[in-house]
């Protein structure tokens, strides 16, 4: 890509956009930076760049541009994955200005392998497993994308091999990116508040398949169909993986993780973190550290030493016989059935609700009466949870977390879980994910003190 004489327009001021920015001035393009957000918020997250000689373009001016053709000047749009879509866009990329995003860009500095973890649920965990796995086997390893750091800041590092999260909103825009692998874990609904149907949103996850050749591997769940629609968009080979005892390629087998296609062998009691999709979540990581040929020994250690990250599936305590987990980051349906799926305990008391996402909770309805002793719905989705449960399991409302974790309490028996996995986002009444399981925790750690 020529830099230098390159106009270019980052849109969204998000950590990824400012990542983006610095990396094209470090090039030495033209950078004009866009944001909705008043001067004086705009201007303090810009000010570093803005330093370096980049223009802003801020509150209503850039509402206004990026409502009609404000930026058909430009060479390079960069767009935010926060960002929807606007009218400029598309009047950009019509008026012949490539329109991509901060992955894309990073992707076209970097040398070392890119390896994608996509998929509705399990992504984090999947990316941080693998990378164990990879850093295990003595290579230095990017970790970042969606979770954490963003991809642009591993320009210049000396990675050995970068894993990669990648959301939906980030796949939308990744027109040449090429991995070396992709792993899809799973497509269930989520973001509809965002996409006009489900399939499109099945297509944005599917898009970075579309530039893989066939020595490049995609790492699909066995027997599902969806993802491998998206994985014949492109050449990949696949590999299969499963939960279940099913011979897919890299699957469980009498008490063994097994990689056929190498013939390795894990031993499954060694995994610390819990839940069955766990399961399904290590074998990925090993189809994943596998396809760039990390070593069993190593693959073997980080596989036994991984913990699990904060607020999925976390057990905080055991009150009266009765264990609570935080599953806060449980932020879908899929990953809300999932949870319930995999207890360790017969029947768990449901906490969930929050920011609706205009998804069906038919499938949360099915694994409640399978596996629920009652739920405990809170926040603006409670009343759409509560139709939807009817009469299938017992419920009650709760006006905050607090409540709902003593109503929980009360509702349990001994030998029940109670799982804060809410399916619905926490911004009607947290700030985030993080913030709502630690409110959680805290009020679980209030029982315990509280209990005889
Ligand atoms: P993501 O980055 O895709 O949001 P995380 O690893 O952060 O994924 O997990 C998000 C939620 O999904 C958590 O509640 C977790 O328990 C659940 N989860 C993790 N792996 C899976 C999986 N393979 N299938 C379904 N749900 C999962």
């Amino acid at each position: 890509m020529q830099w230098k004489a390159r106009h270019i327009a980052v849109v969204g001021l998000g950590q990824s956009g400012l990542s983006a920015a610095q990396l094209c001035l470090a090039r030495g393009a033209r950078v004009t930076l866009w944001d909705e957000a008043p001067a004086a918020k705009a201007q303090i997250a810009a000010a570093p760049l803005l330093s370096q000689g980049a223009q802003l373009r801020c509150g209503a001016e850039a509402a206004v541009a990026l409502a009609a053709t404000g930026l058909n000047a430009f060479d390079t749009v960069v767009v935010s994955p926060g960002v929807p879509a606007r009218t400029a866009f598309e009047a950009a990329a019509a008026a012949g200005c490539e329109v991509i995003g901060e992955l894309e860009l990073a992707s076209r500095v970097l040398t070392a392998p890119i390896l994608l973890v996509g998929g509705t649920n399990g992504k984090s965990t999947v990316t941080a497993w693998t990378a164990a796995m990879l850093t295990a086997a003595g290579n230095k390893v990017f970790v970042g994308g969606n979770f954490g750091t963003p991809l642009s800041a591993a320009v210049g590092a000396g990675d050995d091999v970068l894993v990669v999260e990648i959301s939906s909103f980030q796949a939308e825009r990744v027109p040449s990116l090429r991995a070396r692998a992709h792993a899809l874990l799973n497509i269930t609904e989520d973001h509809l508040d965002r996409y006009v149907s489900f399939a499109a949103y099945a297509h944005a996850k599917g898009n970075p398949f579309a530039n893989m050749t066939a020595e490049d591997v995609a790492v699909l769940p066995a027997g599902d169909g969806l993802c491998a629609e998206q994985a014949a968009r492109g050449a990949a080979r696949v590999v299969t993986f499963s939960q279940c005892e099913d011979g897919a390629l890299v699957s469980p087998h009498a008490g063994e993780l097994l990689h056929r296609g190498r013939g390795d062998a894990y031993a499954l009691d060694s995994l610390r973190v819990k839940g069955r999709h766990n399961v399904a979540n290590a074998c990925a990581a090993v189809a994943l550290a596998s396809s760039v040929g990390a070593p069993r020994a190593a693959i073997a250690q980080a596989l036994a030493s991984f913990a699990g990250l904060d607020h999925r599936h976390e057990l905080v305590a055991e009150v009266a016989g009765v264990r609570f987990y935080n599953d806060s980051k449980a932020t879908n349906v899929g990953a809300v059935v999932a949870a319930l799926g995999g207890m360790a305990e017969a029947r768990a008391v449901l906490i969930a609700g929050g920011r609706d996402k205009h998804g069906d909770y038919a499938p949360l309805v099915e694994a409640l009466r399978a596996r629920g002793r009652a739920a405990v719905l809170i926040g603006e989705a409670a009343a759409r949870i509560a139709a939807a449960i009817g009469a299938a399991v017992p419920w009650r409302r709760a006006d905050s977390l607090e409540e709902a974790v003593h109503i929980a309490a009360d509702l349990a028996n001994s030998g029940d879980g109670v799982l804060l996995s809410p399916a619905c986002s926490s911004y009607d009444m947290f700030p985030s994910y993080k913030a709502r399981g630690d409110a959680f925790v805290a009020a679980v750690r209030r029982l315990e003190e509280d209990s005889p």
